[in-house]
């Protein structure tokens, strides 16, 4: 891709309300446009990291042997009155439709998922189930803040089970945790999973993942001792400055699952007669991610005072070419071809290359440009470079550049591409 033709340039401007490194740097880097408070779109090249991270969640999500669905995310508030959450939710936008009917705007889809299983299973045997649908959620939230974290409009994977007998949902739940904590490694996050009380669902304890950061709105306890990570509200409130026993740490919430035993199923009298004959109730599980806000995470995470930084997995594209016109058109020519050639060998070998193309744009902001965007490794083509036939290396992460030879250049971006890097955070 071509930064000239690129829709969605670098700004200096910071949005006035950007209370976080993740806003700013999204928008200012050309990311993300915000429409209002909590509501953003995502322009071609935040596009592609959601994208990417949407990719990974889903490839995860099959593994665990779950099946993708797209359901509406217009719900008739009727389903809510068999649940009683048509006032439970205060988060829920409501929508008047035509002759008087009433909608919610999709917060989660418990009222619309367990009617469906209940239409199309026909029998015990079809059970376990496991859908999961990848959305976007709308919630009135109080206060929409930190960009990408606390939306109105955003993106969510939900996924729901569902079972005959509490041993497979157990067997199901623990799966779950696996996978989800197997997303967020990929995303370059390290999650930490925190029992938390079970909100509006179950007295139960849920399973909140939490990424430890600075720029976390809810704090963690972890037992010095056991390594136990609690959710503060399940600590009990005289221990709550007590950092004898805890490591306190601020956090952000990037996923959280949930029994959900037989509270909807009984609601919508979602049950199947057993081999024996026997009614069975069933028992159910959700589980959510928000890529939005995992989106938002890895930038608080990977970032530093020029700009963000982007695990190879997720980032829009995993080379930054930067082109540095010469005096002499010849030599700029030879730039250019060389560039040319170079971005098929990458794109053959499944290489992404943004290439800054810009002619009129000198070196200095082109390479304060790339630090900003934060594509793990910059490449430059120059005349320098080509007096030695080479190319200037530099990962996002490092601060020394070096030379290497433009022969051997596709052969080792390929074995970099391969090896996933280290989890460091750049905090
Ligand atoms: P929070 O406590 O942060 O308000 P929640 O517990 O209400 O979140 P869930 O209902 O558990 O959120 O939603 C599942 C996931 O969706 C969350 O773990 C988070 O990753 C994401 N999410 C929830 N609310 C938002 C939001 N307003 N903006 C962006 N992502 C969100
Ligand atoms: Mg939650």
């Amino acid at each position: 891709m071509r930064y000239s033709m690129l829709f969605g340039k670098t700004t200096k401007d910071a949005p006035h309300d950007a209370d976080s490194a993740n806003a700013r740097l999204l928008t200012q880097a050309g990311f993300i446009s915000q429409l209002t408070a909590g509501v953003y779109t995502y322009l071609p090249l935040g596009l592609r990291v959601l994208t990417k991270i949407q990719a990974i969640v889903r490839e995860e999500m099959n593994t665990l042997g779950a099946q993708e669905v797209l359901m509406p995310a217009l719900h008739p508030k009727q389903l809510y009155e068999a649940t009683g959450r048509w006032e439970e939710i205060d988060v829920m936008f409501k929508v008047d439709g035509a002759g008087g009917k009433e909608y919610g705007l999709s917060s989660t889809a418990e009222e619309v998922i367990t009617p469906l299983v209940k239409e199309h299973v026909r029998s015990y045997r079809d059970f376990p189930v496991a859908l999961y649908q990848i959305q976007d959620k709308f919630r009135n939230e109080p206060r929409a803040k930190s960009g990408l974290l606390r939306g109105r409009e955003f993106s969510m994977k939900d996924l729901y089970s569902f079972h005959l007998t509490e041993e497979d949902f157990l067997e199901f739940y623990e799966k779950a945790k696996v996978a989800y904590l197997t997303v967020y490694l990929r995303c370059g996050l390290k999650a930490m999973i925190a029992a938390a009380s079970g909100g509006v669902f179950t007295k139960k304890h849920s399973h909140e993942f939490q990424v430890p950061t600075e720029a976390g709105e809810d704090k963690i306890y972890i037992n010095k001792e056991t390594k136990e990570a609690l959710n503060k509200e399940v600590v009990p409130e005289s221990d709550w400055e007590n950092t004898d026993t805890y490591d306190i740490v601020k956090s952000i919430e990037v996923g959280n699952i949930f029994p959900l035993e037989c509270k909807f199923s009984n609601a919508f009298e979602l049950k199947t007669q057993g081999s024996d004959g026997e009614m069975i109730d069933i028992i159910m599980g959700c589980y959510g991610i928000g890529p939005s806000r995992v989106m938002g995470s890895i930038v608080e995470v990977h970032h530093d005072e020029k700009g963000m930084i982007w695990p190879k997995a997720v980032a829009p594209y995993h080379v930054h070419l930067i082109t540095l016109p010469a005096k002499e058109e010849e030599m700029t020519e030879r730039i250019e071809t060389t560039a040319t050639s170079l971005i098929e060998e990458f794109e053959q070998a499944g290489i992404e290359v943004l290439w800054d193309d810009r002619e009129e744009v000198r070196a200095g902001e082109k390479f304060a440009d790339a630090d900003l965007i934060g594509i793990p490794l910059r490449l430059v083509i120059s005349q320098k470079t080509l007096t030695e036939d080479s190319v200037e290396w530099k990962e996002r992460h490092e601060s020394e550049a070096r030379l290497v030879k433009l022969e051997d250049v596709g052969g080792q971006a390929q074995e970099w591409l391969s090896v996933p890097e280290r989890l460091t955070s750049h905090e």
